[in-house]
């Protein structure tokens, strides 16, 4: 289920709520069960989904309502702050901070948009008058150089990696070391997002964030991965510290599933979406309009 019918689902569900003349257990019941569904098929894991139904049912107590409460507004009003809660974690992400250099380290699976993203990244700092830079440490896939090259020449951003270099370690610290001594203040490490085995994926993820130290962790995924969401963030974010989220290709067939479940995963905020090929196609994450559009 793509996002917009998400929202109309949901907002279907409460409107019906609204048209009845007495909300009662049934009703409420009928309400959340409406809304489950619409969650479900949009691929939030059903642990999720299962812990926003007992918490709104906890916060609206139809018995205990005294007579003269609006209970649609305090019902809504549940939806809204429970589906806030489910894509806020409670902390905010590390922001990098003009007056330090800050090296931040992508992850995530081939595919997802990784490199892509790296770039939108640079691109819309360089806006807001950063000295970004584009290191390659993914030295397992063949054209992975190319593409961060090109992408950072197309937006005039500095960038770093090797053709014959096989060791992702040693490209990533030299890239960060060349770019700290050139006052780059946003040092952008994009690596590696498959190998031959996955165990060796992760173990490459945990040294090049050892060596690199990195002020950021920001773990990429593709909005349409569905169910396998919440595994796949989960995986990631035990090999290294994910502090941060980008769903991307939420243009299209997006779903919204995913990032709430990448949410609950990695326990980090989602603070851009990638909404298009293009560089500029790239939008801040804010939980609430998100969700108020979600509601309609
Ligand atoms: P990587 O393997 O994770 O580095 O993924 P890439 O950056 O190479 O992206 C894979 C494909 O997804 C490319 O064709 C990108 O143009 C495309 N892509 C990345 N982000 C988005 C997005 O937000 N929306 C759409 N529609 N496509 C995207």
């Amino acid at each position: 289920m793509v996002l917009a019918e998400l929202g109309g689902s949901i907002s279907r569900a409460l409107q019906q709520m609204s048209n009845a003349t007495i909300i009662d257990e049934k009703v409420l019941n009928e309400c959340l069960n409406e809304i489950t569904r619409a969650l479900l098929q949009s691929d939030v894991q059903f642990k999720l989904v299962r812990e926003m139904q007992t918490n709104i049912k906890k916060i609206v107590n139809l018995d205990d309502l005294a007579a003269g409460h609006n209970k649609r507004k305090i019902i809504q009003q549940a939806i809204f702050t429970e589906l806030c809660k489910m894509l806020d974690p409670g902390k905010p992400s590390f922001t990098p901070k003009k007056s330090k250099p800050s090296v931040v380290m992508f992850v995530g699976l081939q595919g997802s948009g990784k490199t892509t993203t790296c770039t939108k990244y640079a691109y819309y700092h360089q806006k807001k008058g950063w000295k970004p830079a584009l290191v390659c440490a993914d030295t397992f896939r063949a054209g992975a150089f190319d593409q961060l090259k090109q992408n950072a020449t197309k937006a005039k951003i500095p960038f770093y990696g090797s053709y014959m270099e096989s060791d992702p370690v040693k490209i990533a610290v030299e890239g960060v070391e060349r770019f700290k001594k050139e006052n780059c203040d946003l040092i952008i490490v994009d690596t590696s997002g498959r190998h031959k085995q996955e165990v060796a994926l992760f173990e490459e993820m945990r040294q090049v964030s050892e060596a690199t130290k990195p002020d950021l962790v920001i773990f990429v995924m593709d909005s349409s991965i569905g169910q396998a969401a919440f595994d796949q963030a989960q995986a990631f974010k035990q090999s290294v510290a994910v502090g941060a989220v980008i769903i991307t290709k939420m243009d299209g067939h997006a779903k919204g599933g995913g990032a709430l479940s990448a949410v609950a995963a990695t326990k980090s905020p989602v603070i851009f979406i990638g909404t298009g090929e293009h560089m500029d196609e790239f939008e801040v994450f804010d939980v609430k309009p998100f969700v108020s559009r979600l509601l309609g």
